[in-house]
């Protein structure tokens, strides 16, 4: 019964793209990027196909995938996966997400997220018949004048209790770039003991960080048993149309994972998966490269919707920046959303979306906006923002 009542529910990210779409409207909603991928991933997939990697792969992955998942795993954060039980290959981190919760989480059991969170979640969570507990976000206005995203380690351990049989811990974050650091992942760590229960770990912006590198929570003491990382190509590689995404955990959680799956999509774009792999064994300079251009993107959009008079959050990761509206006078952020791309030719997604219903409080008036355009869709959508403002 959950979505099945007679009307068409688009996510928001489909409703603001079609509208983009509809309008002429410079799209800074749905995060997907100008960018193309990167030569050697391009031409891998192509080189397949025509190789004639065009059937069913083995349902847990193509064998060079999961060794370059492994192996990449290793390299960059000294976690050791064995390729052939500790690395299932999915459809995309979507998928990847939606097999772990279904297989993991019984009717009636607690899941702890952020508020924000990816939308996906709540979907999921109550598709499984899942109790959703969040954890919020807080802001303030820093001594800077701009808007400090932060979560405290007091809220994250007191959103445990005897029921929570997971947590799903979103680093770098989407919504709004925060990425958590060794605090608040130590006291996630310490609860999930406490408490039993499994941590998901959603790591899909992990190369597109512009300050320190990405702090795996499967990496602290005590985590790894526990943990279900997911990952995927979409973002590392700027091919979110390719949907693949992966997990590395123990094989007891795997095999559960992988018995869900089968059922969903049973495995995952053959020629893709080479071509992946071949990401994956790009040298690390590679990677800095995308995270650098994409931080001058980041600088561009947040230094010029700062001078048009928005507050705003600079992220340290991620595809997107926070942006107040209240300076002018705008408190509804869905309202002003919907009426942005006819009256300034931009379309944004608000902060409301990535909230329990009537849950976003003092986020009510904050957009989300996306910087992983190019350069011109950025220029020009400040141009119109301020002509608009
Ligand atoms: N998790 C987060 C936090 C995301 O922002 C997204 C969207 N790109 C996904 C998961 C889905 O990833 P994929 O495109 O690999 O399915
Ligand atoms: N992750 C993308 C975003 O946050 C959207 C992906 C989707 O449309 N499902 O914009």
């Amino acid at each position: 019964g959950l979505l099945i009542d007679g009307e068409a529910r688009p996510t928001v990210f489909a409703r603001m793209s079609a509208k983009a779409a509809e309008t002429g409207a410079l799209n800074l909603g749905q995060g997907f990027p100008d960018d193309a991928p990167p030569a050697v991933v391009a031409d891998a997939a192509v080189a397949a196909i025509r190789a004639g990697q065009n059937q069913y792969p083995p349902g847990l992955g193509e064998s060079v995938l999961r060794e370059a998942i492994a192996e990449h795993q290793s390299q960059w954060y000294g976690l050791r996966w064995d390729p052939a039980s500790e690395v299932l290959v999915t459809t995309g981190a979507t998928e990847a997400l939606a097999a772990t919760i279904l297989a993991l989480v019984e009717p009636g059991d607690e899941v702890v997220t952020l508020e924000p969170f990816y939308d996906q979640y709540a979907a999921i969570i109550a598709l499984a018949g899942g109790v959703h507990r969040t954890v919020p976000i807080t802001s303030r206005t820093g001594d800077d004048g701009d808007l400090v995203l932060d979560v405290a380690e007091a809220d994250l351990r007191a959103a445990f209790s005897d029921r929570t049989r997971l947590v799903l811990v979103n680093t770098p974050h989407n919504p709004t770039g925060l990425m958590l650091w060794v605090g608040a992942l130590q006291a996630i760590v310490d609860e999930a003991a406490a408490h039993d229960a499994i941590i998901v770990t959603d790591e899909v912006y992990e190369h597109l960080t512009f300050g320190p590198a990405h702090l795996p929570i499967a990496t602290l003491p005590g985590a790894k048993d526990r943990t279900v990382s997911i990952s995927s190509a979409g973002k590392t590689f700027s091919v979110t149309g390719w949907k693949i995404g992966w997990i590395t955990a123990r094989p007891e959680l795997i095999t559960a994972i992988m018995s869900l799956k089968q059922w969903l999509t049973y495995s995952s774009g053959a020629p893709f998966q080479p071509a992946v792999a071949a990401g994956l064994t790009m040298p690390t300079s590679a990677f800095h490269d995308l995270a650098q251009d994409l931080r001058e993107r980041r600088d561009l959009l947040t230094d010029g919707l700062r001078s048009i008079g928005f507050r705003v959050s600079v992220p340290e990761a991620g595809y997107f920046a926070v942006a107040d509206a209240a300076p002018f006078g705008e408190t509804d952020a869905a309202d002003l959303c919907e009426r942005l791309p006819g009256e300034a030719g931009v379309v944004g997604i608000p902060l409301s979306a990535f909230y329990r219903d009537g849950q976003a409080g003092e986020a009510s008036s904050y957009l989300r906006l996306a910087f992983c355009k190019s350069r011109a869709t950025i220029e020009q959508s400040l141009e119109r923002l301020e002509t608009w403002a």
